[in-house]
Formats: C-alpha cells, structure tokens, sequence
C-alpha cells in the first residue's frame, strides 16, 4: 500500500520513517526533493495546491495525508482516482479557521476561551469592551508559532492591534492566565477504535514550542482531555491522529486550538511511548490496528530552533536521542529535537532543564 502525504516537512518524514517498518511505501507532494520528506521518500515536485498534481497523488496512492493543515480544502475535493483522504477534509476545514474551531468547541461542550469574531475597528472595539481586556487578537487564518497575534492590554493598544493585522478576518478573545499550556494527541482508527496519549506538559518561547515533557497530570485532568478529544473524532467520523492543544486553569482545561494532525509536542512518543504518533497515525489511515500509546517512562522533548547544536558533542550524553530534519539554518526554524527518557520524572525533569540550558547556549541565544 503507498500513502500519499501532502507537504514533506519534518512531520512528513518522520510518518514515512515510522511507516516503512510496517511494509507501507510513501509518495510526497512538496516543492522539491531537499525537503525533509523528499530526503526519504519519492516526490512528486511541485505545489502543495496544485490540483493536476494532486491527483496524480491520489492516482497513485490508496490513501491520502498531510503533514500541513492549511492546504486548500477546494484543491482536495473530487479528485481523481479512489485514494481515501485521512484525516476528513471536514475536519481539516473547521481547524483552518479559528472561528469555526471555536464554534465545534462550543458546539460539543467543550470549555474554550471567551471569543469574537472581528472585521472592522468598531467590532474590535466592541470585542473588547464584552471580553475584556487584557485579551489577545489572532488571524484567523494560517496563523502558527505565535505569528498572526498580537496582545492588548489598554484601550491605546487597539489602535496598533488593528494597524498590525486588520487587512485580515480576525478573532479577538480573553487573555487566560494560564498555569500551564499541555496537549493531548489522540487516534481515531479506520474501525472506529479510540486511543488516546497521556497529557503533555509544554513549554513555549516567543510563541514557538520549546519543551515538552511527558506523561503529565492526574487523572482528572486527562480525562477532561480525552473525553475533549473523543468529542471531536467522533464528531468528524475522523480517522488518524488529533491533536488539541489546552491551557489549565485551576485545575480545569480551556481548549485553545486543535490541529488535524501529528503534533510537535508528540515527537517525545517515538522513544518514550509504545507505539509513536507517527505510527500510530499511519497505522490508522491505512487501515491497521492501533497500537499501545502506554508511555515507557518519563520523557522530554526539546526543540531545537534557529542553529542545530554540536552534535558530536551532544550524542556524548548517555541515552539522548537525536532528530535532525535535515532543514537549512534560520531564525526561529524548528530544525531538529532531542528527546531523552527516564525512569522517574525527577531525574528527567533535571536533566531536561540542563540539557535545555546548554542547548540554549549554544544555539537560541546565539541567533537573535
Ligand atoms: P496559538 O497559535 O493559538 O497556539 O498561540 C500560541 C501561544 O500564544 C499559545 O501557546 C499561548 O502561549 C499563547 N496564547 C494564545 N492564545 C492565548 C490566550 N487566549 N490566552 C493566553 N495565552 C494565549
């Protein structure tokens, strides 16, 4: 069975590395063969939208996935050839626009944040005068890694809220002030069956993931996340893995968003877990039993962001696993992540603190 994966970014590669050992073969659409996906699976060269070419994908494929969320729905529909399309196109559609993913929390009972919809400078106004403030406006589309937001605290930051983003559909909504920021990764299989990770505890700088650290949380708290996740795969009738990222707040969760999709703060399960999300989630598209999300330990995830540290150096540390995605250097680019796995989650707690201090060092600081 081939599996066609729409974008061959890192998410890509690392679902088409998971997948090989299970017999599947891959075939990716991106922009060229140096991609991450394209260094280890065959490519088909050109763009992510690109309806000819997407149908040739889905010509040569019995399934079809992406490792990208914002592809346009449009160029997906009605293409040629019988490949399935996992996840949903309905499911990829709702997380694309942040309005309407507020909408499906509500709409299925689960606690999100205070929100409006704003498409003028009088609705912002308006938005921020019923929410309240201090409150944060976001694109509503194609926003990621913190970019596309911008936080108001006084009246006087309307005005410059609305400069930096106002050309584009908006969503305005309360500023949480959060205990914690944690994840939940689930899979809905091609049967039906439901399996779901434990909670992920993580850390962002400058709006990018930094740490995760995994398991996290009781047992209250992960299952308000997996009942919140059940909802939403069943809901879709989805199939593959789905991400919803929450903030915590006294000890209750407040969905901030949801990716159809493998998610950065699970890249911990291809050592600490059973069974990776990456194969978890080919396992589910193609139509396989799912596999154990039982977590083999304590894990950290540190991303490495901008400059790839001395790797020679690194690997000197007894059990650390590394993951380069085979990306050209740039500020603020995720470009690989090290993740090491403990018995107890105290030693991982102080060593990923270490770790995450000479990485830093050695690259974060080093390219701002
Ligand atoms: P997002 O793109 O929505 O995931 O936002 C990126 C990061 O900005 C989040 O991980 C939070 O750290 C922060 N953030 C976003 N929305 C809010 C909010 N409503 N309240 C507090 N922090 C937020």
């Amino acid at each position: 069975m081939t599996v066609g994966i729409v974008g061959a970014g890192q998410l890509g590669r690392m679902m088409a590395l998971a997948g090989y050992p299970l017999g599947l073969d891959f075939l990716f659409l991106d922009k060229d063969a140096g991609t991450p996906g394209g260094q280890v699976a065959p490519l088909i060269a050109g763009a992510l939208d690109d309806r000819e070419l997407l149908g040739q994908l889905s010509q040569r494929c019995e399934v079809v996935t992406f490792d990208w969320e914002n592809i346009p729905v449009a160029s997906l529909e009605n293409l040629p050839g019988a490949a399935r399309i996992s996840p949903p196109l309905r499911a990829l559609a709702v997380a694309q626009d942040r309005l309407t993913e507020k909408r499906s929390f509500e709409l299925l009972g689960i606690p999100t944040t205070q929100y409006a919809a704003v498409d003028s400078r009088e609705s912002l106004e308006l938005a921020a005068r019923t929410i309240g403030l201090p409150g944060i406006l976001k694109t509503r589309r194609l926003g990621y890694d913190g970019k596309g937001q911008f936080v108001l605290r006084k009246p006087a930051d309307l005005d410059r809220a609305w400069e930096a983003l106002g050309k584009a559909p908006l969503l305005y909504e309360n500023l949480v002030p959060f205990d914690a920021e944690v994840s939940v990764i689930a899979v809905r299989g091609l049967d039906g069956d439901v399996v779901f990770y434990p909670l992920n505890l993580n850390v962002h700088r400058e709006g990018i993931l930094r740490l995760t650290r995994a398991p996290y949380g009781n047992v209250a708290l992960t299952r308000q996340a997996h009942r919140a996740a059940k909802k939403l795969l069943e809901h879709f009738r989805y199939v593959g893995v789905l991400t919803i990222e929450f903030f915590v707040k006294r000890g209750k969760l407040i969905a901030n968003e949801v990716a159809p999709r493998v998610h950065n703060s699970g890249h911990w399960t291809i050592e600490g877990a059973e069974t990776s999300q990456f194969e978890n989630h080919v396992r589910a598209i193609a139509g396989l039993p799912l596999g154990s999300t039982r977590a083999r330990g304590h894990s950290a995830m540190i991303n490495l962001v901008g400059q790839m540290p001395t790797r020679e150096r690194l690997l000197e540390e007894p059990g650390l696993h590394w993951h380069d995605y085979g990306k050209s250097a740039r500020p603020g680019r995720k470009l690989g992540h090290l993740t090491i796995c403990e018995a107890s989650a105290r030693t991982r707690d102080r060593r990923a603190l270490k770790l995450l201090s000479r990485v830093d060092r050695e690259t974060w600081l080093a390219v701002r």
